[in-house]
């Protein structure tokens, strides 16, 4: 059958069979070829008619109003739904596209909800695992004292202020959580600003000088007397990403070593280079620095109370500033984060 049949072409065919067959039964019990004629026409009409009308009425109306439904859940403009009366000539193909739709959409959002259910269930276990190191590391020291230790003057102090180091630390955990759930859910609106990066830079290093007194490391301009230069950006978050990169230089810098700042000028935009002499990264782990949790040595992280969340909260301020953060790093030589921001 003819792949847009409508209810006329179906009644149409449907009364030519049966006036045919009457017509060839009278034909052979009269040889009157008159009488044969007008039933022919007869019934081929009133076949047509009575066929015609069934089908619009039983089939053709039903569907099309099951479309309709469907047409009115996706829209609410009635003159859409008055237009379709008009052009939608052959609704049961249109049903048929329209579920065929349905299920390539529904798939598609199933896959992406258990992506999401795998995303949460990843996250949950990783929280849990970090929060799990300082909350034990304070329960430790508690029982210690409560089991004879505060009485020991030689030691209560000292694991005091060690429980209140980790409190410390799962407070700082906590805000980066914080931050991480910020960045990736609500996407708060940037408060977008003009200011000078160098600045900004200088009040990091002098921000961070005792940190990196610890290890003796230098931090400082690449180049001296760098002048001022202008960006937009939310500079408290831009202060976030310049203080996480200057503080892994630091914690991953080898001891007496040096944290290098450089800006350079690429036309439309300020590119910012925070470079260490440490340790370095090896390649491998280079395309999933940013990931959430991932760290490249975790006890050592770890030691160095890291998280594993610092590098992903620095992408995705640079990303929601819609600019590029990239990586280089080598073995025994050192690392180089760098991060571009719109020229002010
Ligand atoms: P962490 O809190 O563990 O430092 P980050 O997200 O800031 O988490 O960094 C992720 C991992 O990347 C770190 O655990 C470390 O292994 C590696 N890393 C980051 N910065 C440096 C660096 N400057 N030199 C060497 N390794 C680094």
């Amino acid at each position: 059958m003819k792949k847009n049949a409508n209810p006329r072409s179906i009644a149409f065919i449907a009364g030519l069979l049966a006036a045919t067959i009457s017509t060839a039964i009278i034909a052979i019990g009269s040889a009157d070829i008159f009488v044969a004629l007008v039933n022919f026409v007869v019934v081929l009409c009133v076949c047509f008619l009575v066929f015609n009308y069934l089908l619009q009425a039983f089939i053709y109306n039903k569907i099309k109003l099951i479309y309709k439904s469907i047409y009115r859940f996706k829209t609410h403009d009635e003159n859409e739904l008055r237009a379709l009366d008009k052009y939608n000539n052959d609704p049961i193909e249109t049903v048929s596209n329209e579920v065929l739709d349905w299920m390539l959409k529904n798939r598609k959002e199933v896959d992406q909800l258990k992506e999401q259910e795998n995303y949460r269930h990843e996250f949950l276990g990783n929280v849990s695992h970090e929060l799990k190191t300082p909350i034990q590391s304070i329960q430790g020291y508690i029982h210690t004292l409560l089991d004879g230790a505060l009485e020991d003057k030689k030691v209560n102090h000292l694991f005091l202020t060690k429980a209140s180091n980790s409190t410390e630390r799962l407070i700082e955990l906590v805000d980066e959580l914080t931050s991480i759930s910020r960045l990736e859910g609500d996407k708060p609106p940037l408060d977008i600003e003009l200011f000078d990066v160098v600045k900004l830079a200088d009040e990091v290093i002098e921000m961070l000088e005792n940190q990196a007194k610890e290890k003796k490391i230098a931090v400082r301009f690449k180049k001296k007397n760098t002048k001022v230069l202008l960006v937009e950006g939310d500079k408290a978050k831009v202060r976030q990403v310049l203080i996480n990169l200057v503080v892994n230089a630091i914690k991953y810098g080898k001891n007496e070593g040096q944290v290098l700042i450089g800006f350079y000028d690429m036309d439309k935009s300020i590119l910012t280079e925070i470079s260490d002499n440490g340790e370095g990264i090896a390649e491998e782990h280079l395309p999933r620095l940013f990931e959430r949790f991932y760290r490249t040595d975790k006890g050592r992280s770890r030691d160095q109370g890291g998280s594993g969340l610092g590098l992903a909260i620095v992408k995705h301020i640079i990303e929601a500033h819609k600019q590029t953060i990239n990586v280089r790093s080598t073995i025994g030589i050192g690392s180089t984060f760098g991060f571009t921001l719109k020229k002010g």
